[in-house]
């Protein structure tokens, strides 16, 4: 079995094209599936690429369509970064604790797909772009077509997340709860990000994406056409409407950190705060 340590990007793509290999990144996912007896290191059933050491992955940069943040940044470098958006800044602050921070990436919390996995409601939200590189070129992929289900992505075996890509754009006004146990160190029992904007009056922007309530994040773009163009006081009028047909978007169920009635409630009580918030315009 082999563990790999490349000196460049193109010797990473190299080691997939000829290797069958688990990726480690920070390792804060990977080290805690792997994991051992007691005082052993992790048991690896196949070779391992280690990335983390690629400084020309841990690039955070912009161009006139998207803010770039490379594959081997860490939470903490983005969380401090000025070009990160302000709603991934907000959800990643509250990943885990500052230690796993330091070792923890984009990647790696899209690539493991947990449902509970906290940037993953913003890639989604913000109409993230996944990066993925291979000896045979580069494919970008929608964040929410790249994950098809619990620990499920759209990657192939030769293939290296390079980025994560965010569109830029402008919006009046935005949204993020992670509601779990405790305000630090706490997986999330129910996460949720909205973002809109208002236009001459109506609404011309909504959206919300909510996890920890399916087996992948959840974003209703059929929702969000039936509310732009809206006014602010149609859409309070028909507050109960919405936070209704929102909370048929989701599908939460019992496990070792809530119960599924809890999470229905407290998501429908955020989608109603939400719905007030653009009505309101605040
Ligand atoms: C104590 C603790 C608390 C935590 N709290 C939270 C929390 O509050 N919120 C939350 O969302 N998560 C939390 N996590 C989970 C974890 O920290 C995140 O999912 C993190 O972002 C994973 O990043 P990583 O770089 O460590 O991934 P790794 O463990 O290195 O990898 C995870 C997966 O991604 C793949 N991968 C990594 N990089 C790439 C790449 N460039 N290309 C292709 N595949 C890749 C790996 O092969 C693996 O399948 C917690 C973990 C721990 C241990």
């Amino acid at each position: 079995m082999v563990k790999y340590i490349p000196a460049s990007k193109e010797d990473a793509l190299n080691f997939l094209a000829s290797h069958d290999a688990y990726i480690v990144a920070g390792g804060t996912d990977m080290m805690v599936l792997k994991r051992n007896a007691a005082g052993l290191l992790p048991k690896f059933d196949k070779d391992v690429l280690y990335i983390s050491n690629l400084n020309e992955l841990n690039k955070i940069y912009e161009d006139k369509e998207y803010i770039h943040i490379g594959a081997t940044a860490t939470l903490d470098e983005i969380y401090n970064h000025p070009l990160t958006p302000k709603l991934l800044k907000e959800a990643v602050g509250e990943v885990a604790s500052i230690n796993i921070r330091h070792f923890a990436t984009l990647p790696g919390n899209i690539a493991n797909a947990s449902p509970a996995g906290d940037t993953i409601v913003i890639d989604y939200l913000l109409d993230a772009i996944v990066k993925l590189e291979s000896k045979n070129g580069v494919r970008l992929v929608k964040a929410e077509n790249f994950v098809l289900g619990v620990r499920k992505v759209d990657r192939r075996s030769d293939e290296l997340i390079t980025e994560i890509m965010f569109p830029r754009f402008s919006y009046d006004g935005d949204m993020w709860y992670k509601v779990g146990s405790r305000k630090a160190d706490s997986i999330s029992k129910v996460s949720v990000a909205g973002l809109y904007s208002i236009t001459d009056g109506k609404i011309s922007k909504f959206a919300l994406a909510f996890g920890s309530t399916a087996v992948t994040v959840r974003r209703s773009h059929e929702l969000e056409k039936e509310i732009e163009g809206l006014t602010q006081k149609e859409l309070l009028d028909r507050c109960e409407e919405f936070v209704e047909k929102y909370s048929k978007i989701i599908s939460p169920i019992d496990d070792q950190r809530s119960n599924k009635e809890y999470r229905l409630m407290v998501a429908k009580n955020i989608t109603r705060k939400f719905i007030k918030q653009v009505g309101e315009g605040k």
